[in-house]
């Protein structure tokens, strides 16, 4: 339920931010309820749209003196519901802070405020022949700061890795408005502990990032992308296995499963993939001009080993990007076939892969769910969507069983509860079956030490005590985030 601030505390928002940035107006905040986590929805008492890190400070400063707490949003692109609103909470939204502050080519960094978006930072480095690494499929959409908190990754992180290893330095808000300033210039940390790499995937619950120094990579002088086809997702796995248990090292190894591949061709977003087959792999080796080829060759031959019907190779950009459209447009795609998607996220090991796969797909006969695939294969990252209509409530619990047995059976195989989209309020009470109480004391100090009152994002992440859900809790589940996200 969403508890009105009082006339004066809006007022004092204005004269910080300015009165055009302050949104009180209920039909104004429905753009707030939600992150890319739509079964789960509330209205913030305000949103707050600040320009600069001293006006944050001086908006959480103000909010903080009063107890109220504050949720940062970058784009709400977020697939865990961690910029969902928590009852009374304001939203902090990080749209407005969106300069590149500077790139420094012969450094090889890039400073910017949080609300700039992943794609951008990369078009704006292109022209010094730089570009920033970590890509979730989202980048043309998702911001810096919401990377930052996520530690996101995407289908290039195989070979370079997550965000955490291109953060250099951050200045941060945090709770009632102090301020710090960690690592930069190109160190994470200016001596002692590495308090930036502590902050980055904290989902903003130790406080806001106001700005973000990166580091930035040589573009990559040459590219071969292939496209193999597979008649089962099974033989799609063993592919996979065998081009990284070869010592190759793709830039990224993507499988999109026959539900995907339909959803996308007979979309507006269609690739030209082959109808009726199992499973699709998209494999991208990038680097100097010399040895692409034979790696190329070489993965080709491991796609065909294990039974692939045709293995397609991009000979232009145009051809590449037609390659790999089928994989980029896929979340899109799905949202013509149902009113909902959730977009689950697991890492096992690769090796697991064809087992989890084919276990995936009986849950979802189980409880009647279409699910589809579409994911990081190479680093063993699970991304099973499943599809369904949130005005349903019997789907509803149905989608939230199997999506515990799908978190279990994930750690079961030896992975754990998220890859890239966090925890949030939906991997909260899968927690303990990753931690013991131990750990799960640790991570509550850990946070005390930056927000000791929980005033940024309470409620997520860490349970309050041990939620571990011994058997599906279905609908009980949802009702209790929801509660304590005070949806209505
Ligand atoms: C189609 C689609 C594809 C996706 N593909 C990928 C992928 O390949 N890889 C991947 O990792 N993720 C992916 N995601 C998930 C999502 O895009 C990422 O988690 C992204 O980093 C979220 O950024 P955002 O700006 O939308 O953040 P939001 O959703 O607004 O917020 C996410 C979290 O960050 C916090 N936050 C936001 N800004 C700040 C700040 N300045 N300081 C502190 N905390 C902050 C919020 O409180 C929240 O907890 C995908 C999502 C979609 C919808």
């Amino acid at each position: 339920m969403s508890v009105p601030l009082s006339s004066k505390t809006v007022r004092d928002l204005r004269s910080i931010v300015g009165a055009a940035h302050v949104i009180t107006d209920p039909d104004r905040l429905l753009a707030y309820e939600s992150d890319g986590l739509t079964q789960y929805r509330a209205a913030p008492s305000a949103a707050v749209l600040p320009a600069s890190s001293d006006e944050v400070a001086r908006v959480v400063e103000r909010l903080h003196g009063e107890g109220i707490a504050i949720v940062p949003r970058g784009a709400g692109t977020g697939l865990s519901g961690g910029a969902l609103p928590s009852e009374g909470a304001v939203v902090l939204g990080t749209a407005r802070m969106n300069r590149i502050l500077e790139v420094d080519p012969d450094d090889r960094l890039a400073v910017v405020q949080p609300g700039v978006t992943n794609a951008r930072l990369t078009e704006a480095t292109r022209p010094f022949d730089l570009y920033y690494a970590p890509d979730p499929s989202s980048q043309s959409t998702c911001t810096l700061g919401g990377n930052v908190a996520e530690n996101s990754g995407g289908p290039h992180c195989l070979k370079y890795g997550v965000t955490s290893r291109y953060v250099t330095g951050l200045t941060v808000v945090l709770a009632g408005g102090r301020v710090a300033r960690l690592g930069g210039s190109g160190r994470v940390a200016s001596g002692g502990l590495d308090l930036t790499g502590l902050f980055v995937g904290s989902e903003g619950c130790f406080g806001i990032a106001t700005a973000i120094e990166v580091r930035l990579l040589p573009l990559p002088a040459s590219v071969r992308t292939l496209l193999a086809i597979f008649d089962t997702m099974e033989a799609a796995g063993h592919a996979v296995t065998g081009i990284i248990g070869s010592g190759l090292m793709p830039a990224a190894v993507e499988i999109i499963d026959r539900a995907t591949i339909e959803a996308v061709e007979a979309s507006v977003f269609a690739a030209g993939y082959p109808k009726g087959v199992g499973a699709a792999l998209v494999v991208e080796f990038d680097g100097t001009e010399a040895g692409l080829d034979a790696d190329a060759d070489r993965a080709e031959r491991c796609c065909l080993e294990v039974g692939a019907r045709e293995v397609r190779r991009a000979r232009s950009e145009e051809e590449r990007l037609g390659l790999w459209k089928g994989r980029k447009k896929a979340f899109g795609a799905m949202g013509r076939i149902a009113p909902d998607l959730l977009v689950q996220d697991a890492t096992v090991p690769r090796t697991r892969l064809p087992h989890v796969l084919a276990s995936i797909t009986e849950i979802g006969k189980q409880y009647e769910l279409r699910i589809a695939n579409v994911f990081h294969a190479g680093d063993g990252n699970l991304h099973p969507n499943i599809l369904f209509d949130r005005a349903d409530p019997d789907e509803l619990e149905r989608v939230e069983r199997a999506s515990h047995e799908i978190m279990k059976l994930c750690v079961d195989a030896g992975g754990t509860i998220t890859g890239e989209h966090g925890v949030g309020i939906d991997k909260r009470a899968y927690m303990g079956l990753v931690h013991n109480e131990t750990e799960l004391d640790m991570l509550r100090r850990v946070r005390g030490v930056f927000d000791a009152d929980h005033l940024f994002n309470p409620g997520k992440v860490v349970p309050d005590a041990v939620e571990t859900p011994a058997e599906p809790v279905g609908s009980e589940r949802a009702s209790a985030a929801h509660a304590e996200a005070g949806a209505p």
